[in-house]
């Protein structure tokens, strides 16, 4: 069928709520994705931070196949063996002592959410509770992860949103202050803020909210669906800090493309929170999609991809580092490992290229027609994300297609 027909038939049939690309990715083999014309495009995106293994993997594609000859689909009111044996590894993993499985990363931050609320429900016997989110912050579009999502617009058709939630400036530990009182049962925040920028947590500012959380029992969620898995150069983001959260969130990575979440809490918070009938998901955990988690688990260890993203993470930062020094309109580089945000000079004049600035959807689409996917993040950033088998080789192929881009357009 042709493309063009194809894509006036999705317009006509699916809710248009994304702007896309006018392109149908049709398969895909390691690093890369081809389209229904066969074009070939180097995928620094990962289908946002999911495809930690790439495209076909074979012992990962093979797991699954076997796992679908066996079963796919059992209830929650029965034990299946891969929900098992991928709780323990998260657990292992997280150094959490309970998890429950979603279908998405908003499931796992609804979760995290209940669970805060219990605690302190529990404890307190009143529901006068806040719970503190950051500006900038991303959680999810579900109605109580958009509720503690820093950005108004995402909020703003859909009020009343949960009550109680309050924004703090993201490293800012006078701004956290000023939010908190007796009554506040929960902080969450990202490890490394995802779509608002690439903004990871200073250290600093890392310990003096866990200290925060300790002396006053208010719970640190930590939402590691994008930075989390991995990405980071660890298998979480918060491990760089040398601190635990008492809940944290996970999907994108974890399933490498099969939908599930997770979300995982301390002792503490396991024996006085959910119990029998709190919470539920029909799919949650189900064989096929935990069987995708324990091939995640075990290819990693197999391939040392963690070490990999560890590696090839700095060799990433010190690439755009150049590319900061060779066009000045980059104004800034940060991230950890794997997930890297290059900040532009915004143009003067909005949507036109400008000797001084550009729109990061600009360079996204020039990137696309040199063959390269790219992420947009935040007011105007650019976001890389490839998938964590990522190569020495496959860094100076990107940056080659960037030079192409950003020289067609002009810098
Ligand atoms: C993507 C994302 C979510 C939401 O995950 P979905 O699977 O799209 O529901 C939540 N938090 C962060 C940090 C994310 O990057």
């Amino acid at each position: 069928m042709q493309t063009d027909s194809l894509i006036t038939q999705a317009e006509d049939f699916i809710f248009r709520t994304y702007k896309r690309s006018q392109i149908i990715l049709e398969s895909g083999k390691g690093m890369y994705l081809y389209d229904t014309q066969g074009k070939e495009y180097l995928d620094f995106g990962a289908g946002v931070a999911v495809c930690a293994l790439g495209y076909g993997h074979k012992d990962f594609n093979e797991i699954l196949k076997k796992q679908i000859d066996s079963i796919i689909h059992t209830s929650n009111l029965f034990y299946n063996i891969p929900s098992i044996l991928a709780a323990q590894k998260l657990c292992e993993m997280s150094q959490m002592d309970k998890v429950f499985f979603t279908n998405s990363g908003t499931e796992a931050n609804e979760g995290a959410i209940k669970v805060a609320k219990k605690y302190a429900f529990l404890r307190d016997k009143h529901h006068k509770h806040n719970i503190i989110a950051f500006h900038q912050s991303f959680h999810g579009r579900s109605l109580g992860s958009l509720s503690i999502t820093g950005n108004t617009a995402y909020q703003e058709p859909f009020k009343p949103l949960l009550e109680g939630i309050r924004f703090a400036e993201f490293n800012n530990i006078a701004s956290l202050e000023q939010n908190i009182d007796s009554q506040t049962c929960a902080i969450i925040l990202e490890t490394i803020q995802g779509e608002g920028g690439i903004t990871p947590i200073n250290k600093d500012c890392m310990k003096k909210i866990r200290k925060i959380c300790d002396d006053n029992d208010i719970l640190l969620i930590l939402d590691e669906i994008q930075c989390g898995m991995g990405r980071s150069g660890k298998m979480f983001a918060w491990q760089h800090f040398n601190i635990l959260p008492d809940i944290f969130t996970t999907a994108k990575g974890l399933g490498n493309g099969v939908p599930v979440g997770a979300f995982g809490v301390n002792e503490k918070v396991a024996t006085s929170s959910l119990t029998i009938g709190d919470h539920g998901s029909t799919y949650g955990g189900n064989p096929l999609v935990c069987a995708g988690i324990n091939a995640v688990f075990e290819i990693f260890e197999r391939e040392n991809i963690i070490q990999n993203a560890q590696i090839m993470g700095e060799y990433l930062a010190k690439k755009l580092d150049m590319c900061r020094q060779k066009y000045p309109i980059f104004i800034k580089r940060q991230g950890m490992g794997l997930l890297q945000g290059l900040w532009i000079q915004k143009s003067d004049e909005g949507n036109t290229i400008h000797n001084n600035g550009i729109e990061n959807t600009r360079i996204v689409a020039k990137a696309l027609e040199h063959g390269l996917i790219l992420l947009p993040a935040g007011d105007n950033s650019l976001r890389f994300a490839p998938p964590l088998i990522v190569s020495q080789h496959d860094i100076d192929v990107m940056i080659d297609k960037l030079d192409a881009a950003m020289q067609d357009l002009g810098f």
